[in-house]
């Protein structure tokens, strides 16, 4: 409306000198009026087919969580990290690999049901990839790190039982606990990109080294900062995101040969939309290189959602708040989403949060169906 009149010649002063006959001026109001309506009315009535894809997608800032998962074995802040991985011919079938950084990894089925724990050594993040060629096979391929031991672990989904199988250790030179990976689509290769606590990345190029074993080296070192943990890299705009807990969130460039450049996407304090620590981050792919960056803003339990393009324009904030059967999600540090059809549980996708106080145990993963939380 305001272009409309805002596009009428403005009136000359010299011209009103002698002002017009009423009735006609009353006509003159009165028909400016009804095209006034008629334009308004034609505004607000729909165009396009409902359903179709808003340009300003909703946040809706408290849901519920649908399904926990079992308590992990260890006490106190044990759980950390999530991934999920999606069953290639069985959505439903999909499982959560979740870590206990006091002594192992797990695996969950969607009801939450504990599948596998392997409680050999404490495991700080967890990520995967599938497709992945490891000897003569497509594997999907999970890598994990242990702070304690200075290591990345890498194992295979076995798709027949769900459970991970050992592939094969790698040795950092940092204590690592933060890690991601990373396939690029410049080059298809593959990479764990591990965060130490003291805010040293190093990236390392995997690699199938015979008896379908993996291997790798180091292609990438560099600092953040302050403390860092939470990373994710986008594959296909070949972003690299990292947490620095007090600070905020960095985009890197995520090819090893991308430098130490960097962008600060949102931050802590004034002009910011996260509380110190900022955790876990994850991505959720959309079409076209759109979706969206997700963050744990572990100081106001939220989790604070951008979107995937280069802007990484800040869209909302929710919380997981308590609903009849399933506690609240508090303190979270890892997370994970996916915007595949998991089945009929998770027809949208699915984020999973670890939740830092379970009312009924040892600390849990809590799931979410994806479209509860964003809507177009
Ligand atoms: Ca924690
Ligand atoms: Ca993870
Ligand atoms: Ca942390
Ligand atoms: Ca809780
Ligand atoms: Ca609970």
């Amino acid at each position: 409306m305001i272009p409309f009149y805002a596009s009428l010649p403005a009136p000359d002063v010299s011209t009103i000198a002698m002002p017009p006959r009423p009735r006609i001026a009353l006509f003159i109001v009165l028909a400016s009026a009804a095209i006034a309506l008629a334009v308004v009315t034609a505004l607000q009535t729909p165009s396009g087919p409902v359903g179709t894809i808003s340009s300003s997608p909703t946040v809706r800032p408290s849901i519920v969580a649908t399904v926990e998962t079992d308590p992990v074995p260890h006490s106190r802040d044990a759980a950390d990290d999530p991934v999920i991985w999606v069953h290639p011919s069985d959505p439903a079938a999909s499982t959560i690999i979740g870590t206990d950084k006091k002594g192992g990894i797990g695996v969950y089925d969607l009801t939450g049901r504990q599948l596998q724990y392997i409680g050999d050594r404490p495991t700080n993040n967890v990520d995967l990839r599938s497709g992945v060629s490891l000897g003569d096979e497509l594997v999907s391929l999970v890598t994990a790190t242990v702070a304690r031991t200075d290591s990345i672990v890498a194992y295979r989904v076995d798709v027949e039982t769900r459970s991970l199988v050992e592939d094969g250790t790698i040795r950092t030179g940092i204590s690592p606990q933060g890690l991601c990976m990373y396939r690029s689509a410049r080059s298809g290769k593959l990479y764990a990109v591990a965060v130490g606590g003291n805010g040293n990345v190093e990236q390392w190029e995997l690699f199938a080294a015979g008896g379908g074993q993996v291997d790798a080296r180091q292609v990438r070192s560099f600092r953040v900062g302050g403390k860092s943990e939470g990373c994710v890299a986008d594959d296909e705009l070949g972003y690299l995101y990292v947490s620095e807990e007090l600070e905020g969130i960095w985009r890197y460039g995520a090819e090893p040969d991308a430098g130490t450049s960097r962008t600060l996407v949102d931050r802590t304090g004034p002009g910011g939309h996260l509380v110190a620590d900022v955790e876990g981050l994850t991505i959720a792919y959309g079409p076209n290189g759109t979706g969206y960056l997700i963050a744990s803003s572990q100081g106001d339990n939220t989790f604070a959602i951008y979107r995937r393009e280069v802007d990484n324009a800040y869209l909302g904030s929710f919380e997981i708040r308590a609903g009849d059967v399933i506690d609240n999600v508090t303190d979270t540090d890892g997370i994970d989403v996916t915007t595949t059809n998991l089945g009929p549980a998770f027809p949208g996708g699915l984020f999973v949060a670890q939740d830092g106080s379970n009312d009924d145990g040892n600390q849990n993963f809590k799931l979410v169906p994806w479209e509860r939380i964003i809507g177009g």
